[in-house]
């Protein structure tokens, strides 16, 4: 609880960026402004990174939104929170009674609280009754989660807590940045990187690699064939841990038979990575006591990505380590509620408790948790792209409702995104600031942020948390709860099954996934405000958590976890002579996510003001550019302005975007929505393209 010195008080609560949720205090009192205090948490120690400690900035940004707004003939006008409420419900009765309740799309985010995710697919589902709805996240891990529930039967990103990795001798961290997107986090890296075991497979030379004992970079979109070609190395050289194999796993003979035409010879004509590094990796990871395979978005988003994760798995399979005590395989995920955001029903597929849509059992709890007949509930809708670009088309939905997300920065092939905005009759926003979704809008609704409003988070090992209120909102600022709320009481639906107390939202969450693999049924705001460290599945509120689910068994039937037959195949859009270079797109320390938040923090824009394009000399050079000059990178899709800069680590081939910049700057313009069969992930981490220079004048 909150503590009292002197004339300040000092509310423990979490930090309103990344997945890792580092614990901090928010200092608020009478001299001055909210300041962000350090508090000892198991993720961060009391560390932060630059955006944690300017996160109080954003609870005083003169960008903030404290007003709803209309669009008139002359732009959006401020109104009154009946009339922008009123108008979107009369607009979206119209809509739903002239073409049907799929005419109405909703949008999420992982950055929201569990109660709103929760609330709005209960919103989407209930009061709107469409099934068009999905999520930023699937964006962000959707193809990590794939794989792991098909490897384990159960996705929760780290199945066990960042600390356990400390005792690791070999960690290979594969598409992953932490140093950069979550620096606290390397204080877990410390011991094996301090002793020469820490080994990252990126194409960029990042912070991270900078502290690998081995650093292998693979041509982008090619990890899979990487991991099969260590695979080969374990099975040759005798690494395969045949007992394991036989008793905690399946399918081992056909994920080789799969993987038999990837020896390393080819792998190395593929990836570029020796056969003698895959070997040595191999070897590294057959040789540790104690070892982990974790992937983040590098090896994740990729139209390949759910097979990449599963390459990955299967190596660590066939290694012995996923559910050994001191060992295991795991996703970073990314954005702050990415994990909590993809369980509670904002996805497209998925019903409270990490359940699927289609299954007769689910619908029927979930059904009779919100009181409603289980027939009425719809199926599942659109992915996340495929429903932004189905947007005002003939049979897509007509209006769109965004929570926590900005899709005119975030979403691939950021120009068509645009148009399919701008094609709806009702663009609905609820944000903090003014994003460039926002701008677009029919209304805005302006919604409170992380340190003014409660709510739990559920952070990248599992762990729900509570997010305490520590400051009052500007005054006409609405929690997204109290939206909810306000819309679908007019929509018709009684008041009391959309409450705006996030506690009371958290007791119907918690009977809604009670008994799904995301079982939060022992979890309560009580336990968690004593300091309880819960990690579902908690099926009780006696049972203590499960930091690590899958000591004893895999949560497939049989208990065993499941090799995948993956191969690899190449990027969808290889590079050819008119686009003969690859881009690659990622974070910096100084910005998160579409950057909406960070970019209004003035200690962050000053650390990185505009966007770059990362390019080794030579590349540039050989194109007409020096470093620090202005550049255009084109894709068949679009054209990204960008400052040079010269990295001398960069691969030839390959030049690196960063994705948190508006406007000409939008690293999406470029990207490839060519789309994973299994997940629907984009293919943000390899597209072709060229470089030129700005043309004078
Ligand atoms: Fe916030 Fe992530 Fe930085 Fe921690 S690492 S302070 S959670 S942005």
């Amino acid at each position: 609880e909150a503590t009292v010195t002197g004339t300040h008080t000092v509310t423990p609560t979490h930090c309103p960026y990344c997945a890792l949720q580092c614990g901090m205090g928010i200092a608020t009192g009478t001299n001055g402004p909210p300041a962000i205090a350090a508090r000892r948490f198991p993720v961060n120690d009391g560390a932060l990174c630059v955006k944690g400690w300017t996160s109080a900035d954003l609870l005083r940004s003169p960008a903030r939104l404290t007003t709803p707004l209309v669009r008139g003939r002359d732009g959006l006008r401020p109104a009154s929170w009946d009339a922008a409420l009123d108008l979107i419900a009369d607009r979206l009765t119209r809509l739903r009674a002239g073409h049907g309740p799929d005419s109405v799309a909703v949008f999420g985010g992982g950055g929201l609280t569990n109660e709103v995710c929760y609330l709005l697919g209960k919103f989407a589902r209930v009061a709107l009754g469409t099934s068009q709805i999905d999520y930023n996240g699937r964006f962000c891990m959707s193809s990590a989660a794939a794989a792991a529930n098909r490897a384990y039967g159960m996705d929760r990103g780290l199945p066990f807590p960042v600390a356990d990795l400390r005792a690791a001798d070999t960690i290979v961290l594969a598409g992953s940045n932490p140093a950069e997107t979550m620096p606290p986090f390397m204080r877990h890296l410390a011991p094996c990187a301090d002793s020469g075991g820490l080994i990252v497979i990126d194409p960029r030379t990042t912070p991270t690699a900078e502290r690998a004992a081995v650093h292998l970079r693979p041509a982008p979109g090619t990890d899979l064939a990487l991991a099969l070609g260590i695979l080969h190395c374990v099975v040759e050289d005798g690494h395969l841990d045949k007992d394991y194999l036989a008793g905690r796993t399946t399918g081992f003979a056909d994920a080789w038979r799969a993987a038999a035409a990837w020896w390393p010879e080819r792998v190395e004509r593929v990836t570029g990575v020796a056969v003698a590094d895959q070997r040595a990796v191999a070897g590294r990871l057959a040789g540790a006591r104690n070892a982990y395979i974790l992937t983040g978005r590098g090896a994740e988003q990729h139209a390949k990505g759910t097979d990449t994760v599963s390459a990955w798995i299967n190596l660590a399979l066939a290694l012995g380590l996923p559910g050994r005590a001191g060992s295991g395989h795991g996703c970073l995920t990314g954005q702050g509620n990415g994990q909590g955001g993809r369980e509670h029903g904002q996805k497209a597929d998925q019903l409270p408790g990490y359940r699927s849509i289609r299954d007769p059992a689910a619908r029927e709890h979930v059904a009779r948790v919100w009181g409603v007949d289980p027939g009425t509930l719809p199926g599942p809708g659109r992915s996340a792209y495929e429903l932004l670009d189905a947007l005002g088309t003939a049979d897509g939905p007509r209006a769109l409702l965004v929570f926590g997300s900005n899709v005119a920065v975030s979403a691939p092939r950021s120009t068509r995104v645009r148009d399919r905005l701008a094609a709806l009759d009702l663009l609905v926003v609820a944000d903090i600031v003014r994003s460039e979704t926002a701008a677009m809008a029919d209304v805005v609704l302006p919604v409170t942020q992380w340190a003014e409003e409660g709510g739990t988070m559920t952070n990248l090992e599992g762990r729900v948390l509570l997010r305490r209120r520590a400051v009052a909102p500007p005054p006409g600022v609405r929690s997204d709860l109290a939206v909810l709320h306000g819309l679908a009481t007019r929509l018709g639906q009684p008041a009391e099954r959309f409450p705006t107390d996030p506690e009371t939202v958290f007791t119907e969450l918690r009977e809604a996934a009670r008994g799904g693999p995301a079982d939060y049924h022992g979890v309560t705001y009580d336990r968690l405000r004593a300091g309880d460290q819960l990690f579902w599945p908690v099926p009780g509120t006696d049972h203590p958590g499960t930091p690590r689910p899958f000591l004893d068994r895999f949560a497939h039937p049989d208990g065993r976890a499941r090799f995948v037959p993956v191969t690899h195949r190449p990027p969808d859009e290889p590079a050819d002579a008119d686009y003969p270079l690859r881009a690659t797109t990622g974070r910096v320390l100084a910005h998160y996510q579409s950057g909406a938040q960070t970019r209004n923090i003035d200690a962050l824009t000053a650390a990185e003001p505009e966007m770059f394009v990362e390019v080794h000399p030579d590349t540039a050079r050989r194109h007409g550019l020096d470093d620090g000059e202005p550049a255009v990178v084109v894709s068949r899709r679009g054209r990204v302005r960008a400052t040079v800069r010269f990295t001398p680590t960069a691969r030839v081939d390959t030049v690196f975007l960063p994705f948190h910049f508006p406007g000409d700057h939008r690293a999406n313009l470029v990207t490839n929505p060519a789309l994973d069969p299994v997940s629907r992930m984009p293919e943000f981490k390899v597209c072709a393209v060229r470089l030129e220079a700005v043309p004078p004048g």
